[in-house]
């Protein structure tokens, strides 16, 4: 018999990502579908950042690797954290993970104890209720609405912080591609400080900023204490299956942190610590290289969405997708995305599988080259019409 904890990770409903995996199904059955579902780049890793992984591995980096992540990586990752932020930051707050999402399973562990309610806004990315169910905590959504842009308020998380001991935010983020204002992070920070909450402060769209800026919690008064940051370079620099990322927190959390990482993963692959080393140093030419389309093609959407009044794009300053609001069409975005993908071979995610806050939306990763991205919007947009 597998424990209760293993069994009860997706929280006994689904896991949200089945029109993914009806869609991958199809694509190996032949069919030809438009892909507009996971955070997958269209390119692939850029070839410099190849060559260094490939000459560190043939010098040899093949054994293990130091377990908080090699002295450079955390180093240059330190620099780099510090000249963003201002935040004075040194290896010793740094940690080398696997990519964001064993971050954001670390972060928790050391934050939460089993049985806390840990807080995490909604609409979400879609697997932190099982992340935070995996660390034995009870996932409590805070929504943020959809006439805020989906910027949480003060008031948002105060109606569910009461006794609960971590805050999780994205910004930017995934699914609505909201940049938290300086207003928002100001009352983010203000109910951590109230209600004695970590927050865990996750980064992976950093690089990807449309309109705004990015400014990380950390660097706010009185929150470089309690703030667990998590970044990785899987969007920033297309490494998605390179696995690869960093946690910053205080130095006594990457003490800590230091423990789990050499009781479960042992480490990093360092030819991969190398490639990301590499890959940081470049300033942010490379990031910037990868980036650049999605902005371009947010704008492809913008125009074709534009003066519809079956589909509503919801303002978005970043990441890599966007949110269309297709209420008026009377379905919900599960049977949308289902009739979309059945129909009209286009794969798009429902926003019901980002939580309650996006139900009735659906979300487009913009990761397909602007002829094919325009195409499946027309199409798109002409299902929603035929259903009015
Ligand atoms: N956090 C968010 C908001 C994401 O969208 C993703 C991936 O899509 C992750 C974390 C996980 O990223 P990584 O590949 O670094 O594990």
């Amino acid at each position: 018999k597998l424990s209760n904890r293993i069994t009860t990770l997706n929280g006994g409903g689904s896991n949200g990502w089945e029109i993914f995996e009806k869609a991958r199904d199809m694509i190996a059955a032949g069919e030809p579908v438009t892909m507009l579902t996971i955070g997958e780049h269209d390119i692939g890793t850029s070839r410099e950042i190849l060559e260094a992984m490939h000459q560190a591995a043939l010098g040899g980096h093949t054994g293990y690797a130091a377990i908080p992540g090699t002295p450079a990586l955390r180093e240059t990752v330190a620099k780099r954290v510090e000249a963003r932020t201002g935040v004075p930051t040194t290896s010793k707050n740094v940690l080398i993970v696997p990519g964001g999402q064993s971050g954001l399973f670390a972060s928790h562990f050391a934050a939460v104890n089993p049985g806390d309610r840990a807080l995490h806004i909604d609409p979400y990315y879609a697997t932190y209720p099982g992340t935070l169910r995996a660390v034995g905590a009870e996932p409590v959504a805070v929504p943020a609405r959809a006439e805020n842009g989906f910027q949480p308020t003060y008031e948002d998380i105060a109606a569910k912080a009461q006794g609960a001991t971590s805050l999780l935010i994205n910004s930017p983020n995934n699914p609505t591609g909201a940049v938290y204002s300086p207003e928002t992070l100001a009352a983010i920070s203000k109910a951590c400080q109230d209600f004695d909450l970590w927050l865990i402060s996750d980064e992976v769209y950093e690089t990807q900023v449309w309109d705004g800026e990015h400014i990380s919690p950390r660097s706010l008064p009185g929150m470089e204490e309690r703030t667990i940051v998590v970044n990785s370079l899987s969007k920033s620099h297309a490494m998605t299956g390179s696995r690869i990322g960093w946690i910053v927190a205080p130095e006594a959390v990457i003490s800590e942190l230091t423990e789990l990482v050499t009781n479960t993963n042992y480490g990093v692959t360092g030819f991969v610590q190398d490639a990301a080393q590499f890959a940081l140093n470049q300033g942010d030419s490379l990031e910037k290289a990868v980036a650049a389309p999605f902005l371009r093609r947010r704008g492809i959407v913008q125009n074709l969405v534009e003066n519809q009044n079956v589909a509503q794009l919801v303002p978005a300053q970043g990441a890599m997708y966007v949110m269309l609001d297709v209420r008026a069409t009377g379905l919900s975005g599960k049977d949308f995305a289902n009739g979309l993908l059945d129909e009209e071979l286009i794969a798009v995610m429902p926003g019901e599988s980002f939580g309650q806050a996006a139900a009735g939306h659906l979300r487009i990763a913009l990761t397909v080259d602007d002829d094919r991205l325009e195409d499946a919007i027309v199409r798109l947009l002409a299902y929603a019409k035929a259903r009015v």
